[in-house]
This record gives structure tokens, C-alpha cells and sequence, in this order.
């Protein structure tokens, strides 16, 4: 069960006196946000707001709300990163799920045994106090088990979808890697990005998976979408509007280095990129966007949709250089 860190949330408001805070955090735990507005908001009596827009990672904290509504707070809840403040605002609260991994740790550890020696275990925010505990049950079974340290907003261990730090720092010291939890969407990344065997724990219904193949599809799949913008006469730039996607001075170089090369580029500015808002724009033909790369990889365009390595791979290709092992890298901005 996810227990969010209320504790943090009533001491900040008992030390800073706001005259209103708002909440938000990731769709997953919106239900756990509302119970904890209501109770702050009945034992402070103070508006307490809960924030309706999505808030897909620390880098999508809705601070301009924060801003328009006026509160003194804006607690972002379930994104824990190794920075607790964001300026004079935010607040980042912790939500961890106690949910144990011990039955298929073990079950996980005697079965890859016959394959690997030396693991690595990755987690995302939600089940980082469980590393330890999965660590000693796999060296308790005979595994040297590499940590890899975190860098910038990353704990050591963790991975958000475009940046794999520990990940990729480790990954000539390990056979394969573990990761916690049920997500594909960070376990494939790190299957692209370290080219190992990449396997997915679910303490959920205590089985694991490997995920390689999936990896490969949406690695295919990213490919598939540079060689198809290669023909694109007219490439839409498109500059997110969330404070920590905005990327202005990446997109104009990637606009001059695509003119370069002969493409017309029209700069657009938006805050949701979604398929429906892109088939407005009739005259692209496809579109580069230097927000959050798993955009375009992710979800279905009718139009390649290229994230800012996409976009260098595009570029290479344009000059007649080889634009493979764009994802193996270890940021993918
Ligand atoms: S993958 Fe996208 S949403 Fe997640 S941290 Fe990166 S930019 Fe933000």
C-alpha cells in the first residue's frame, strides 16, 4: 500500500504558517492525494487544493498553478528524488508502497542463479526502501549485487524514464539487471540503454519477467520514426511549456542544424503534445519535441514524433552518417 510521508506535510505547514498549499502528484495515488486534502484541510482550515493536471515526474510540477492559485505551497507528493525543495515553493513529499518483495526476490534469485552472477537492482521512486532488503536476499543466494550510484535528482538505484545514471554507469560490471516494481515503462528503458538482460519483479503477483523483447519492439519502433522523418519536407519544433520540460535553447539548435540540412522548421509551443493537438498542424510532416523524450515512443502519432536523440540521430542520418545507438546513452535529453 502506498503510505505517503504526511508527517513531512504537517510539520512544514506547522513551521511556515501558509494561508493555502496545494497538492499534486502522479495519477497513481491521485485517490490518496484527496484523502490527505481533506484531512489537512479540516485540521488547518486552510483551502487546501489538489492540483487536476497530470504531474508525470519531477520535471512536470506544475509550479505555474501553484503560482495562479496563489498558494504559499505546492507539496508535490510520490516523486521522490534526492532534492527535497524546488525554490521558494515546492516541496517534495516521499510515497513509498511497503508492498514486500521478499517472496519473489527469492523465488527470482534461485532461478536466474543457473544464468548470472553479478545483478544490478533498479527501482523508480516508489519502491526505493525496498533496494536493501532485495540486495541482501540476492547475496544471500550467492550474487555479487552492484548498486549504481545516483547522479542530480537520481537516488542510487533509481531511474526516471529518460535518465539512467545508475544504471548505465554499471553496466560493464554486471550480468544482467532487477528491477522493482511493476513498470514497464522504466524496466524497457533500461533494457534499451544497457543492451543486458533486463528483468521486471512484481511483488504484486510474485512473478517476474523478462522484458527484453518488449524493449526491442519500442527501440525498433524509435528507429522506425527517424527513418520516416528522413523525407519530411516541413519539421515542427516543439517546445514544451512544463517548467522542468522547457528546452528553448535546445530547440533553436536542433531548428538551425535541420535547416541545415535543408528542412523548413516551424517553432510551436505547447504544454499537453498529444496526437489530436498535432493533426491540426496539416502542412508538418513530422515533428521534433525537446520535452519528455518518451513522448513520441510511448504513445500513438499518426506522424513521427522524434524526441531530442531521435532528432540527433535524424540529423546524422541527413549526412549521410550512421545514426545507430542514439538510446544507449545515459540521459535521454
Ligand atoms: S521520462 Fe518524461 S516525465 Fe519522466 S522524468 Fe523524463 S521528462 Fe519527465
Amino acid at each position: 500500500m502506498i503510505q505517503i510521508d504526511e508527517e513531512k506535510i504537517h510539520s512544514t505547514i506547522n513551521e511556515k504558517k501558509p494561508r493555502s498549499v496545494a497538492l499534486d502528484g502522479p495519477d497513481g495515488i491521485l485517490r490518496k492525494i484527496q484523502s490527505c486534502a481533506h484531512r489537512l484541510s479540516e485540521k488547518y482550515q486552510i483551502p487546501v487544493y489538489v492540483i487536476g493536471d497530470t504531474s508525470w515526474g519531477s520535471c512536470d510540477l506544475n509550479i505555474h498553478a501553484a503560482e495562479t492559485l496563489g498558494v504559499d505551497i505546492l507539496f508535490n507528493i510520490g516523486h521522490t528524488i534526492a532534492m527535497e525543495k524546488f525554490g521558494d515553493k515546492v516541496v517534495m513529499i516521499d510515497a513509498f508502497d511497503d508492498i514486500d518483495f521478499g517472496k519473489i526476490a527469492k523465488i527470482c534469485a534461485i532461478e536466474l542463479k543457473k544464468n548470472f552472477n553479478k545483478i544490478s537492482l533498479v527501482t523508480n521512486s516508489q519502491y526505493l526502501q525496498s533496494v536493501q532488503k532485495v540486495k541482501e536476499i540476492f547475496e544471500y543466494h550467492g550474487y555479487e549485487v552492484v548498486i549504481g550510484r545516483g547522479k542530480g535528482h537520481l537516488n542510487d538505484a533509481q531511474v526516471f524514464g529518460c535518465e539512467f545514471y545508475p544504471a548505465y554507469d554499471s553496466k560493464d560490471m554486471v550480468d544482467a539487471y532487477i528491477f522493482l516494481g511493476q513498470s514497464i515503462f522504466h524496466s524497457t528503458s533500461i533494457a534499451i540503454v544497457t543492451q543486458k538482460p533486463t528483468f521486471m519483479l512484481d511483488p504484486y503477483f510474485n512473478e517476474f519477467s523478462e522484458i527484453n523483447d518488449i524493449a526491442q519492439k519500442l527501440e525498433k519502433k524509435a528507429i522506425l520514426s527517424v527513418f520516416k522523418a528522413q523525407d519530411a519536407k516541413t519539421i515542427g519544433i516543439i517546445i514544451g511549456l512544463k517548467e522542468g520540460q522547457f528546452a528553448k535553447i535546445k530547440a533553436l539548435e536542433l531548428k538551425r542544424l535541420l535547416e541545415e540540412e535543408g528542412k523548413k522548421i516551424l517553432l510551436i509551443a505547447m504544454t499537453e503534445i498529444t496526437d489530436e493537438r498535432l493533426l491540426s498542424f496539416q502542412d508538418i510532416d513530422a515533428f521534433v519535441q525537446v520535452a519528455c523524450p518518451r513522448i513520441g515512443t510511448d504513445n500513438h502519432f499518426h506522424k513521427p514524433v522524434l524526441s531530442v536523440p531521435q532528432a540527433i540521430s535524424l540529423i546524422k542520418l541527413l549526412k549521410g552518417e550512421s545514426p545507430e545507438g542514439f538510446l544507449q546513452i545515459k540521459h535521454w535529453l
